[in-house]
């Protein structure tokens, strides 16, 4: 039989996008579907335009410490900040990346095809498009659709004064007081920019811990040195009841656990930033017999495969945030690679411990594997002693001469093999110091053999290599 295409993507973000471009590699007659902006979430309201933010912000907050540039004897005049040109930098930066990627596609001899698609049947997509109905045949189809921004009920988003990160990304209005609800890295990220351009913030966690997804005790230096200096009011344990528009914005507080209202906040903005749900209504998924788990993700194995009852469903695909799994840029296109790899009959998995994790605040916050609470789970229930080494940015030579020396790195691995289980980072440029880490947990390394590797001096990446060559194994 013949199909349109050997493969047809339903979702251009940065998933579909690198499924696209590994599929041309592999030879595959490829097209893409895309409903809204190329480039998706990543692109265009999430990773792109707030790391631009955070760069611009970071900067304002670097000049602004004068005792610390005073200590390498620099000082500074006034410091003019411009949000509006901070804003366009940030846009300016989506529409490059966006043309790129957009670019790209068409050079690899990917058809891109802008509308509506939906899985009609096996192997069969249709996509409503301004000229009409198309219906395409394809070998195998990956759906990448990603996901949105999530507004727990009793919230009200008007864009303006109450708004999700897709709004915030815009900077269109500097608040003297934001409330975020949620201290996941989104909240947390947006926390950075903000106090940096002189918002007075207020954090709302319903979880009895702020930043919840971090290592306890990352977690813990992350306050101290995110939070606790800036001026950040912080409220665990604490639900944002009901939140409504205007000026100024009411926030109703309750006790997480009793949802007793405590108290009534009147603010200048409200972030909601409290998680994504997928993107998967209305995409014909009951075409091909598929349900959704409970909050809208599609189940899949680790080769990427859609699963019904737990066996695959023949040539039909799904990677990316729709699919819930580890909801970060690099890992949807990662599954976009395993799942061209096994549609070309090389199997191929998925290893989620070593796909890293990072928050872009300053200082930085990065991690691969698990946290020492269930790295400790795991060694119980397997029969094995995990143990930890942390080290200290402020034994490190580049740190101090950066006078940047806040920060730990803590090292998890078994102690009868050295296997790395986790690695978090707290520290000026962990997002990149990360990567070595992740590399050896992929290349399952031990810390007794990471321990020979030669690192830079004096760099940032000793953190890592003290750490490795003061691990214990028991072998
Ligand atoms: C504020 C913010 C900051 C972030 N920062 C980072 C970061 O620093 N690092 C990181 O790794 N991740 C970050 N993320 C997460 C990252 O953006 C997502 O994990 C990533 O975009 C997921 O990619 P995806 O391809 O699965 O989905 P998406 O990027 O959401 O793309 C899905 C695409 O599918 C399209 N679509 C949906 N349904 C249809 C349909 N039926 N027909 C046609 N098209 C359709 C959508 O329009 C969209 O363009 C951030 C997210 C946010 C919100």
């Amino acid at each position: 039989m013949s199909f349109d295409y050997d493969l047809v993507i339903i979702g251009a973000g940065v998933g579909g996008h690198g499924a696209a471009l590994h599929a041309v590699k592999c030879g595959l007659r490829t097209a893409i579907i895309e409903a809204g902006d190329m480039g998706g979430t990543c692109v265009n309201r999430g990773c792109i335009p707030s790391k631009a933010l955070l760069a611009a912000s970071g900067r304002v907050r670097e000049l602004q410490d004068q005792h610390h540039l005073a200590a390498m004897g620099i000082q500074v005049g006034q410091i003019g900040v411009d949000a509006g040109a901070i804003a366009s930098h940030a846009s300016n930066l989506v529409d490059k990346i966006r043309g790129d990627l957009t670019n790209s596609l068409k050079r690899l001899g990917v058809d891109t095809i802008r509308g509506w698609g939906k899985v009609a049947g096996p192997q069969k997509v249709t996509v409503k498009t301004d000229e009409g109905d198309r219906t395409l045949s394809a070998e195998n189809i990956i759906i990448s659709t990603g996901s949105i921004p999530f507004v727990p009920p009793g919230i009200e988003v008007d864009g303006k004064t109450v708004y999700t990160s897709d709004d915030a990304i815009k900077l269109n209005s500097v608040p003297d007081w934001i409330a975020i609800v949620g201290s996941g890295y989104i909240g947390l990220e947006f926390s950075d920019i903000y106090s940096a351009l002189g918002s007075e913030i207020t954090m709302i966690e319903a979880l009895d811990n702020l930043m919840p997804g971090f290592d306890p005790e990352i977690a813990k230096i992350a306050e101290r040195v995110l939070i606790k200096p800036r001026d950040i009011e912080t409220h665990s344990g604490t639900l944002a009841k009901k939140v409504t528009p205007g000026y100024p914005v009411k926030i109703e507080l309750a006790d997480a656990k009793t949802k007793e209202t405590i108290e009534t906040l009147e603010v200048d903005a409200c972030l909601i930033a409290t998680g994504r749900i997928p993107y998967t209504k209305d995409i014909g998924l009951e075409n091909v017999g598929i349900q959704t788990d409970r909050r809208g993700f599609i189940a899949v194995n680790d080769k990427m495969q859609v699963v019904l009852d737990n066996k695959p469903v023949p040539n039909l695909w799904a990677i990316g945030d729709a699919t819930g799994r580890m909801m970060l840029a690099h890992a949807a296109s990662a599954q976009g690679i395993v799942a061209i790899e096994n549609i070309c009959g090389r199997e191929k998995v998925v290893d989620y411990n070593s796909i890293p994790a990072a928050a872009f605040t300053h200082p930085e916050i990065s991690y691969v594997g698990l946290t020492e609470p269930s790295a400790q789970e795991l060694g119980k229930n397997a029969g094995f002693e995990v143990a930890s080494v942390k080290t200290y940015f402020k034994g490190n030579s580049k740190a101090l001469a950066e006078g940047e020396t806040d920060g730990m790195a803590k090292v998890i691995y078994r102690q009868d093999t050295g296997e790395l289980l986790g690695v978090h980072i707290i520290g000026i440029h962990a997002s990149d110091l990360i990567q070595e880490a992740a590399n050896a947990i992929a290349e399952r390394k031990p810390v007794q053999e990471l321990a020979f590797n030669v690192h830079t001096h004096p760099t940032l990446s000793e953190v890592l290599d003290e750490a490795y060559k003061r691990a214990k194994v028991a072998v």
